[in-house]
């Protein structure tokens, strides 16, 4: 740990000590893989929602997913499909829909006829509307984005219609859609998941611990932080801060969750108040409840920030204009 931050803590009567888990973090930041799932997490927020739920669920191309999907995008009010329906009464026809994954996802101005009433549509970015109707088709454009990028590794389920035996495959070949067994037809479906062992550093409990790599590895090179940190008073805990920065004598304190509920946050305010100039709360996929911002707002005042999922690209400027 810096000893900027240690000697501030200090200062304020605190002392901190790194939490063994950190390791995993570390370890897991410097392999290829980390920078392209970070590239991938940083292209958008819809990126990180559907990663979030692909870790919820253990990377299974089920309903499960989905739903969560839809569910966390409507929380944020933003998808990664828009669509553009028909103008004319009554019509309502979908005239376009844009997957992020798609090249032209920015709508732009133009006019198309609408093969249903022939009306002459003229559409501006503005009739464009956020979908949160995503379908397991959509998902998988948005994955096969994220696979292109190195994000993701294809896997081929298959499995036979007779016998229901199971394999795995990563490539194709007429084989693959016969059983071994029964020689009968298969079925095959597509998985992505993460193609490299060290992201089991990230995801031991499912959640959260993705959410603060990401977030230290947006503002690590810009200022003094360390993930992972107990802080003390004498020989008792009292708090574990996800993220703690350092600047100019001040404190900064990151907490980085990525679910609705951040009510155990309540009980630590008191702490957190004596520790940190600013205490910022970031949201991965979803928001935090109004009741509980509410609720820090009204012990911390000015110290607080909330960073919502879609402003968290935001957040080492964030960060710097807090803490100055
Ligand atoms: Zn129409
Ligand atoms: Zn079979």
């Amino acid at each position: 740990m810096k000893s900027t931050i240690l000697s501030t803590l200090q200062s304020k009567g605190f002392s901190g000590i790194i939490r063994k888990n950190n390791q995993k973090i570390e370890k897991f930041d410097v392999t290829d893989y980390a920078q392209k799932l970070f590239t991938f997490l940083r292209k958008d927020v819809t990126c990180r929602v559907a990663f979030s739920a692909l870790l919820k669920t253990n990377f299974f191309n089920n309903d499960k997913v989905l739903k969560n999907v839809n569910e966390s995008l409507k929380n944020i009010g933003t998808s990664f499909v828009r669509k553009a329906i028909c103008q004319a009464q009554r019509c309502h026809t979908q005239l376009e829909r844009l997957n992020l994954a798609d090249e032209d996802f920015e709508p732009t101005s133009k006019h198309m006829n609408c093969n249903k009433c022939s009306q002459r549509n003229e559409l501006s970015p503005d009739n464009y509307a956020q979908d949160f109707g995503i379908t397991q088709n959509d998902l998988m454009k948005l994955l096969h984005f994220g696979f292109r990028m190195g994000a993701f590794q294809v896997n081929y389920h298959t499995a036979c219609f007779k016998c229901s035996k199971a394999t795995y495959v990563t490539k194709f070949n007429e084989a693959s859609f016969t059983c071994s067994k029964c020689k009968k037809l298969k079925f095959v479906t597509t998985e992505y998941i993460v193609p490299d062992a060290s992201v089991d550093n990230l995801i031991e409990n499912k959640l959260g611990r993705w959410f603060e790599w990401y977030c230290w590895k947006l503002i690590k090179n810009g200022i003094n932080c360390q993930p992972n940190v107990i802080v003390k008073k004498g020989n008792q805990e009292v708090l574990e801060a996800d993220i703690l920065l350092e600047k100019d004598g001040k404190i900064g304190l990151i907490e980085c969750k990525d679910r609705e509920d951040c009510s155990d946050i309540l009980a630590k305010l008191p702490d957190i108040k004596r520790i940190a100039n600013v205490f910022i709360l970031v949201s991965a996929s979803s928001r935090a409840e109004n009741k509980v911002l509410a609720a820090i707002k009204a012990k911390l005042g000015n110290k607080f920030v909330w960073v919502s999922p879609e402003k968290v690209h935001e957040l080492n400027t964030i960060v710097h204009s807090k803490l100055n």
